[in-house]
């Protein structure tokens, strides 16, 4: 009999689209756009390294399951490759690779002495027991060991990774290692070398985006309504700062199912709710919803903070939202966006608008190299600093070359990286990228 750790790897969606394929056709575009030598996408187009590792777990029922782990490293000519771990039963090697690729233009987006990185195990964690998951996260580390370092690689949480997780991680790197490395890894306890802030970057960093965005559009936050798809690290984290801003949060689905409340649901109600364990399709307060439905609530902010492909051209045809940030990686298909862009939806691309933890997590690494560590006002000045800067960055592009923010974000990673490329010898002649 199959276990539902089997099943999980079993059921891989089969209407899954390809987010490598997707993320090379929006590089060949804007390198086109731009006008630069086709070089420069056979540069980017493929990530430098990729591991695929086996790990062997002993299960609490005494049987090995074989587990498949990825490490994707895309471009280090900015600095070391850095980028999220993730546990889910879809990862698999493509999306690894597509991750990486956002992770390098995230960076050069907000001027990270960067590149891209990602990695991910084939693994549904709840079905695992603590001892299990621990013996994963562990085993995981050992195997891409020999590739990451805080001068290589440096992994970071994402989906299903908590700081406890990280935790184990660096655990592991340190014995192996013999010494304490703390910028191995970022999104650490705080205890053990964590920053200050880190947990809620990312949505804080969505937050202070779609703030950006509603000034570009004339919208009052205070007030404004909105609709979230996850409730996890970056979902709910948003949720507490567009409803500390005056946002009402009218719906919000994840994996089990979703909540509405057209006078807005009451957030820090929901988070202690959800903090005692409670799964959030059992809030009592609140009418169901479904994750159908959520996409065509009549909101002014639609936050996607969950998987991929969830903006289609099933679901953006219903969309009614002004703004849509783009908090989880790769959640709109070229088709969706073709849609929201009929629509003249303004879109915060995902490679801008969660770039929060990547920025935090860089803030964590300096602050483990110089073994000094800043207070959490300092590190949300600094997050504020950067993403109000790379939001202006991408908006001036927009405006000069006429283009949708996409376009822009992208615009801004490549010509940042093109500007490294040239510096280091890679390319030569390339005409300026200046205005
Ligand atoms: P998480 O594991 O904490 O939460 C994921 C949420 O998505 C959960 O609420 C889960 O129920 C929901 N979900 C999963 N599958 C779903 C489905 N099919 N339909 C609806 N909801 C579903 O993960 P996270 O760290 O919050 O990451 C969410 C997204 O944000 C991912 O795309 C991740 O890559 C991206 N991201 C995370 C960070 C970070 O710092 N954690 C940084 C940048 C980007």
């Amino acid at each position: 009999m199959k276990s539902n750790i089997d099943k999980a790897e079993a059921d891989i969606t089969t209407h899954y689209k390809n987010p490598y394929e997707i993320v090379q056709e929006l590089l060949q575009e804007s390198i086109q756009t731009l006008g630069l030598n086709e070089n420069i996408y056979h540069i980017l187009k493929k990530p430098m390294r990729v591991l695929e590792v086996s790990i062997p777990i002993r299960l609490d029922n005494g049987r090995i399951h074989n587990f498949t782990g990825y490490r994707s490293q895309h471009l280090d000519i900015l600095g070391p490759t850095k980028g999220g771990i993730r546990f889910h039963p879809d990862v698999n090697m493509d999306e690894v690779k597509a991750l990486s690729i956002w992770m390098s233009l995230k960076s050069a987006i907000l001027d990270l002495p960067l590149g891209g990185g990602k990695g991910g195990i084939i693994v549904d964690p709840s079905a695992l027991s603590k001892r299990e998951l621990e013996t994963l996260s562990r085993a995981y580390i050992e195997k891409i060991t020999p590739i990451i370092g805080p001068q290589k690689d440096i992994p970071a949480p994402d989906m299903n990774t908590s700081p406890e997780v990280m935790g184990w991680m660096i655990d592991e790197y340190d014995k192996l290692r013999g010494y304490n490395i703390p910028g191995m890894l970022t999104g650490k306890p705080v205890i053990i070398g964590g920053s200050q802030g880190r947990l809620a970057a990312t949505g804080r960093g969505v937050a202070i985006t779609i703030q950006e965005a509603a000034n570009v559009l004339g919208m009052e936050m205070n007030g404004a309504t909105a609709a979230l798809q996850g409730f996890g690290n970056v979902g709910s984290m948003t949720a507490k700062f567009l409803h500390g801003l005056g946002v009402k949060i009218t719906g919000i689905t994840n994996a089990h199912g979703g909540i509405f409340d057209q006078d807005g649901l009451d957030i820090p109600d929901l988070l202690k709710f959800i903090k005692k364990g409670n799964r959030i399709h059992t809030y009592p307060k609140a009418a169901p919803l479904t994750n159908e439905d959520l996409f065509g609530l009549p909101v002014d902010i639609l936050i996607p903070a969950a998987v991929e492909n969830q903006i289609t051209k099933n679901t953006a045809p219903a969309i009614q939202a002004k703004i849509v940030a783009e908090a989880a990686n790769g959640p709109t298909t070229p088709q969706g966006d073709e849609i929201m862009e009929q629509k003249d939806i303004f879109v915060i691309p995902d490679i801008l608008c969660n770039a929060g933890g990547v920025t935090v997590s860089y803030f964590e690494w300096v602050q483990n190299a110089m073994n000094y560590y800043w207070k959490e006002e300092e590190v949300n000045q600094k997050l504020t600093e950067k993403m109000t800067a790379g939001f202006q960055q991408v908006l001036a592009i927009r405006e000069q070359k006429q283009m949708r923010m996409r376009q822009a974000a992208y615009t801004a990673g490549i010509r940042h990286i093109v500007k490294a490329l040239h510096a280091r010898g890679w390319i030569e002649n390339e005409k300026t990228l200046e205005g």
